[in-house]
């Protein structure tokens, strides 16, 4: 399996050589060249399959040429045995024909696990193999920095350093982070907001000068293919379990980059039966606009009880334009280019394109609050706020009740409590037993100023 450029300008990659990059040296993303398809009989045999030796299978066409299969069986029983519930990702069921895939039994309650408790494993392999040594660097606003620490915390050649934006994040998300202690584990504290992190790791992956000859960043964050490949595989366990082939399932999933949603299409395309997608949005609603509208341009951002839905551009989105461009490189490459400095309108066969994939709904925070309140009215269910976007976009969009729903639950409501709180709701929700300590674990953290040299300085003296 090869990788290209959604922009047509950079070199086609192996796997590989895409997991340890981030963009394209032409600025796009990198996409499989071709999908692997699986037939009805082929799902049929997969009944039987559990969630690792699922993900193993569906994986696998990806991957080829860096692991066999059962090596790659290996890796993901070793990664999903590590998740806190039998089933890895268990359905519970909401109402009629309504459920939810509760995506956040791993280690970081975020589906964020699902993909990097894998990629850490796999760089792992790789960079043994290739006898290199990377270093990880991320910008957080919660979710995404802890799920990468942990994901590479026992990873013999990776430095990892994760900036979040000092005093800004939740104490619950910190402690995630600050409290995996580990001479490759470096968290700073940037004095500044969550662009000024971004902004800090976009120029340091772009002149890498900083670091000593032969090593290189490496992105962590839902460009990595790695990730989508990953999230792949929930989409059909979820869907096989509720009658898929022969029954088609629709999802609803709460969007920021568009990473998870972007799995899902993924999912359809290669075989199975996913009638609706639902994009939902907090108010942070470019892809609502865009959907909507067929304008593409960026807002103020806003900050909302979902703080990881909290973006202004859903970077990953590109790779779903390349293909309603009927993957014509050139003239997304103009487009991406022209949104740059303005608000773009593609064209009437470009929207089309995206709405027979997607429908969509934004969720402002009383909607969230209030569709937080419902359930837990209706069944004593506590959704996070991430997951209640999902349920109550699922709910307007839902488009035939015989077919059934299924919305993405993407964190556990303990490491959002303010909105639990906020929604009225007077249960506190608590933290799994075997977090229960997570403040009194000692933290480690370092704060710096933003400046970009101090962060640099800091990186070249901690790396080993
Ligand atoms: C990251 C995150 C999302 C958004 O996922 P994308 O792949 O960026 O669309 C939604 N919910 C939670 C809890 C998250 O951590």
């Amino acid at each position: 399996m090869r990788y290209i450029s959604t922009r047509g300008q950079a070199p086609a990659l192996a796997f590989e050589d895409v997991m340890l990059t981030g963009l394209a040296p032409d600025g796009g993303l990198y996409v499989p060249e071709t999908l692997p398809r699986f037939s009805a009989g082929q799902m049929r045999a997969w009944a039987k399959l559990d969630y690792a030796d699922l993900a193993a299978t569906i994986m696998q066409p990806f991957v080829e040429g860096f692991l066999a299969e059962d090596e790659l069986r290996a890796i993901t029983r070793e990664t999903y045995a590590g998740f806190r519930h039998p089933a890895v990702a268990p359905l519970v069921q909401l109402g009629h024909n309504e459920w939810l895939l509760e995506l956040f039994h791993g280690p970081t309650l975020a589906f964020k696990d699902f993909a990097l408790q894998l990629l850490g494993r796999l760089l792992d392999v790789s960079l043994a193999r290739r006898h290199q040594r990377v270093v990880v660097l991320g910008a957080t606003s919660g979710d995404t920095g802890s799920a990468a620490i942990e994901g590479c915390r026992r990873c013999a050649n990776v430095d990892i350093f994760i900036l979040h934006p000092h005093q800004r994040v939740s104490e619950v998300q910190r402690r995630q982070m600050t409290t995996v202690l580990g001479d490759n584990i470096h968290n700073i504290a940037v004095q500044g907001n969550f662009d000024d992190c971004q902004e800090m790791v976009k120029q340091s992956f772009s002149d890498q000068s900083f670091l000593p000859e032969g090593r290189r960043l490496v992105a962590v964050n839902s460009i990595n293919w790695a990730r989508i490949m990953a999230q792949i595989v929930y989409y059909f366990h979820a869907a096989l379990a509720l009658g898929a082939p022969e029954r088609a399932v629709s999802f609803s999933v709460p969007t920021g980059n568009f990473g998870d949603i972007y799995a899902g299409y993924l999912a359809r395309r290669m075989g199975l039966p996913v009638r609706q997608l639902v994009i939902a949005t907090n108010a942070n609603d470019i892809l609502h606009r865009f959907m909507s509208s067929s304008r593409y341009g960026k807002s103020a951002l806003a900050h909302t009880l979902s703080p990881s839905m909290d973006i202004v551009i859903s970077s990953n989105f590109e790779r779903a334009l390349f293909e309603f461009y009927g993957r014509d490189a050139a003239a997304l490459a103009d487009l991406m280019n022209r949104f740059r400095s303005s608000e773009v309108e593609v064209p009437a066969t470009v929207i089309a394109a995206a709405r027979a994939e997607f429908t969509s709904f934004s969720v402002d925070d009383a909607m969230t609050c209030a569709t937080i309140a419902g359930v837990y009215e209706e069944s004593e269910y506590l959704l996070d706020p991430h997951s209640a976007i999902g349920v109550r976009a699922a709910r307007e969009c839902r488009d035939d009740p015989a077919v059934p729903m299924v919305t993405l639950a993407t964190a556990h409501p303990a490491k959002f409590p303010e909105a639990i709180a906020r929604a009225g709701v007077a249960r506190e929700p608590a933290l799994p037993h075997y977090m229960a300590d997570l403040f009194e674990r000692p933290e480690r953290c370092a704060v710096l100023p933003h400046e970009v040299r101090e962060v640099q300085d800091f990186i070249r003296g901690r790396m080993a």
